[in-house]
């Protein structure tokens, strides 16, 4: 008997995870693919919102707030990548103004801190690239951007370190509610538990439906994003967005974590078109341009789409099933989804000690530790050979070697696809996009894991996931 189910291994369901690893508890988080962080948690804009956009009082805005608050420290505990870069939402017009003022009194309501609205000669003080024409911008300093894998994994990883479970290729069918405990069904296998947590991102409504609950809906809207190589000349170092509409916080020029420009995303309900259109392309370029007119889209090095869960309700939905006692539903996260997540596992964290009393778990460690292995590709070597093998470069273009590679493979949750190494080390994500590294990175992981290279699985592409969503 498990005491919780977590459902889902994106972002959500990982941090969730970590964060009830403190307590002394059984808990099994099931995942419907390969590996973790394969849906919504993978293509995103990797931003940590302030906090200004989202409707005051409303979850997202509350969660935003705290999420964003807690980046720095969970980045220093866990070792990923967090950079407190701030943003800027930029105004060609007095009518931009006015949706800047509305946005600045937002935020203040929200209590987002470090928000000014600026001139346009401030802003290309902070932008140097950035169009003649902005007048006005609203600067807020406590906005960031992360390495969205990394977070996941490590979340994660953390998690299991602490005795988390976990299943991948179960994806949950059914519940059903016995008097004491809750049968959760896989294709392959029945689940006892005394707990289950919904994080099933896109696919949280229908698992909310398992359980009775038919109070939201995900409506999937497609984002299209270009990633430019990195560009020395051009200095880029805020997120730059324009002035919002109904539709989203509109097309942003970003930075990455790793130093790549990102451009986009698009917004359009997803209706199983599912490769990115010239339209999509070509208002990617135009708002782009508009904010930063010297931007070379030929640098583009790879174009690719997310999927947003966007709820009905407009809000996260994150509440106690009253339809099957001891089901909590963690749907509707879309954005700022990633930037409210570790506070979004502290409030579910309360609703469950709302629901059961908890014995800390003595052992819990919150950093991450630094795992010893035994690499397979080094038996027979002797140490001197064993250091060169290490530092032999595998992906020219970001650097990456051997040795860090096989690290990603032998970990607690280590990758066992070329995506789960690309996300986990950044193998393959540079200007050839692993058309280099690539059979080298499938051969370690073949030798790493003891199978055949045909017996490597390989991830959902962006194309997949949306063909399976409406399958
Ligand atoms: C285009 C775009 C831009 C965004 N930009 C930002 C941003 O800049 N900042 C920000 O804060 N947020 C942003 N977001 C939102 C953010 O990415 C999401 O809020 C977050 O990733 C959601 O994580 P999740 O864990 O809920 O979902 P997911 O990552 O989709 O994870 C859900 C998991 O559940 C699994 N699952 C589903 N059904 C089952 C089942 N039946 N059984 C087992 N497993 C199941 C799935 O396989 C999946 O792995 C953006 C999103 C998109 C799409």
């Amino acid at each position: 008997m498990k005491d919780i189910i977590i459902i889902g291994g994106g972002a959500i369901g990982c941090s969730i995870a970590r964060f009830l690893s403190k307590y002394k508890l059984n808990i099994l988080l099931l995942e419907k693919n390969i590996e973790i962080c394969e849906e919504t948690t993978k293509a995103n804009s990797a931003i940590i919102h302030g906090g200004y956009d989202a409707a005051p009082k409303s979850l997202k805005a509350k969660l935003n707030i705290r999420g964003a608050k807690m980046y720095k420290t969970l980045s220093e505990e866990l070792g990923f990548t967090y950079k407190n870069i701030g943003s800027l939402v930029v105004g060609f017009t007095e009518q931009d103004l006015e949706v800047l003022e509305e946005l600045y009194s937002r935020g203040l309501e929200n209590g987002v801190e470090g928000l000014s609205i600026i001139d346009g000669y401030a802003a290309r003080e902070m932008e140097p690239f950035i169009s003649k024409e902005v007048k006005y911008a609203l600067h807020c300093s406590s906005a960031g951007i992360v390495d969205p894998f990394n977070y996941t994994y490590s979340m994660m990883e953390n998690a299991m370190e602490n005795g988390v479970e976990i299943k991948t290729e179960a994806e949950v069918v059914s519940m059903e509610k016995r008097l004491e405990h809750i049968l959760v069904k896989t294709k392959d296998e029945i689940f006892k538990t005394k707990l289950v947590i919904n994080a099933a991102g896109l696919f949280s409504d229908k698992v909310a439906n398992m359980a009775g609950d038919d109070d939201f809906y995900i409506i999937p809207t497609k984002g299209v994003y270009r990633l430019l190589g990195k560009n020395k000349d051009m200095i880029l170092n805020k997120v730059l967005f324009q002035t919002p509409s109904e539709k989203g916080k509109g097309v942003l020029v970003t930075p990455t974590y790793a130093g790549n420009v990102m451009l986009g995303p698009t917004s359009s309900k997803l209706d199983g078109n599912v490769a990115p259109t010239e339209e999509d392309l070509e208002t990617i370029d135009r708002l782009s341009k508009k904010t930063m007119p010297e931007l070379d889209v030929k640098t583009t090095i790879r174009v690719f789409e997310g999927v947003r869960a966007k709820p009905n309700t407009r809000d996260f939905m994150i509440y106690k099933s009253e339809k099957m006692e001891g089901v909590i539903h963690v749907g509707g996260i879309e954005s700022p989804g990633l930037s409210s997540a570790p506070a979004i596992a502290e409030y579910v964290e309360d609703l469950v000690l709302s629901m059961k009393s908890l014995e800390l778990n003595k052992s819990y460690k919150k950093e991450k530790s630094i795992r010893g292995y035994t690499a397979k590709s080094y038996e027979g070597m002797d140490l001197e050979e064993i250091e060169e093998a290490e530092r032999e470069i595998i992906c020219k273009c970001e650097g990456i070697t051997r040795g860090e590679i096989i690290r990603s493979i032998n970990n607690i949750n280590g990758a066992i696809s070329r995506d789960g190494v690309k996300r986990r080390t950044r193998a393959g994500m540079g200007f050839c996009q692993g058309r280099r590294c690539g059979p080298k990175v499938r051969e370690i992981i073949a030798t790493e894991l003891g199978i055949d290279e045909s017996e490597i699985k390989e991830g959902l592409s962006g194309k997949e996931l949306i063909e399976k969503y409406f399958k």
